[in-house]
């Protein structure tokens, strides 16, 4: 999770503002942070596959009281514009977590009957720097780091003027300013950040996702018995940020320089408990293997992770782990201000890491070479 105070304010108020908005919403909260795990199944003749299993962690289950429909409760935060019909949520027919998902939920015993998706837009703004202000007035120097006053030298001057060589004096903005500012945002549109779909899947289209996860796990394991693992330079920069294997894929570092990766022993760190003996195929995994099977490659089948996430990484962990306590508070009968106090003292709570395999026992991840060509 990120240390960075900025981001922990952008955090902490994104929280704030969420709470406010939601809090009184007629929702049950039936599970949070629940893992299942599933067959993974043909589409096309039923069978289970031998080689996976489905697997995942939702965020909750609910039942809207409303309606008395159960649901999966999908969050997530986002710089895009999550305006209705945009991008983002047109995009969402097309994703098969959402089919995966409510696969899961029937495991858990629930008939859920959609999906309640749940955004937290990130407020574009950025700590900026501010005026430094003497004697009530804006301070502006000359090229000689003069103090400059207006023309008929009444007063002092405040704006600035490049030909001239004045300078309007700044400093950066404090944690405090910046958090104010970004309050003003969040309370000034929150139907905005803050949105609600409710996707549904139809027969056809859950087929579609299934077709897509299995698909996927037959190139997954195609990749392995060949020990080919292509790589897409088209994903090396995502979301604004770079891969973090970017510099081994150049050649410029490698998987074993200690101070840029670790190998963990379990691959799927979200999820701990594990009811099957088959390896687990999760969202996470399927879309890293769309993105990139080389980057699949490093991070399923040989555990290694960056030391360093990216910043974008980081923060959406901080705010999941507020997002977390926050539910866990509400589904407890908490009250709308103790269930935002969980949220920030969850998202100040150090990141427990993992366990990382020890040098010697790294050949146990090493994944099995399952050859059989028929069945997967
Ligand atoms: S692993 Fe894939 S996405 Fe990452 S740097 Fe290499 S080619 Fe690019």
């Amino acid at each position: 999770m990120t240390t960075d105070p900025f981001d922990i304010a952008r955090a902490e108020e994104m929280i704030r503002g969420y709470s406010a908005r939601w809090y009184d919403e007629p929702l049950d909260y039936l599970a949070v942070e629940v893992e299942a795990e599933g067959p993974l199944v043909n589409p096309e003749t039923g069978a289970a596959s031998r080689t996976f299993a489905l697997g995942g962690k939702l965020d909750g289950l609910v039942r809207d009281r409303r309606t008395d429909r159960v649901l999966v409760l999908e969050r997530k935060t986002s710089g895009e514009d999550i305006s209705d019909g945009s991008m983002y949520w047109r995009r969402l027919l097309l994703n098969a977590q959402i089919s995966t998902y409510l696969t899961l939920a029937r495991t858990l015993g629930h008939d859920p009957t959609g999906i309640l998706y749940d955004v937290l837009g990130k407020p574009g703004i950025r700590p900026s720097s501010v005026p430094i202000v003497e004697d009530g007035a804006k301070v502006v120097l000359d090229a000689n780091g003069a103090r400059v006053r207006t023309k008929d030298g009444k007063k002092w001057r405040e704006t600035t003027d490049a030909s001239q060589g004045y300078v309007l004096q700044t400093r950066p903005e404090t944690v405090d300013e910046f958090r104010e500012r970004l309050r003003a945002v969040i309370c000034e549109k929150p139907d905005e950040l803050f949105r609600r779909g409710y996707p549904v899947r139809l027969e056809a289209e859950e087929r579609e996702a299934a077709f897509d996860a299995w698909q996927t796990a037959a190139a997954i394991r195609e990749g392995r018995n060949a020990n080919r693992f292509p790589r897409n330079p088209d994903a090396c920069i995502r979301y604004g940020s770079t891969c973090t294997f970017f510099g081994v894929c150049t050649g410029e570092t490698s998987l074993e320089d200690p101070l840029r990766y670790r190998r963990v022993e379990n691959v799927h760190e979200e999820l701990a408990a594990r009811a099957t003996r088959l390896p687990l195929l999760t969202n996470s995994e399927i879309g890293t293997h769309r993105a990139c099977a080389r980057l699949h490659h490093y991070r399923y089948d040989l555990g290694y992770r960056a030391l360093e996430d990216s910043d974008n990484q980081r923060f959406g962990s901080l705010v999941h782990a507020g997002l977390e306590a926050w539910t866990l508070a509400i589904a407890g009968g908490a009250t709308e201000l103790e269930c935002v106090e969980r949220a920030f003292a969850a998202m100040s709570a150090p990141p427990v890491r993992p366990a990382t395999v020890a040098s010697a026992d790294v050949s146990t991840l090493t994944p099995p070479i399952i050859r059989s060509p028929v069945t997967l």
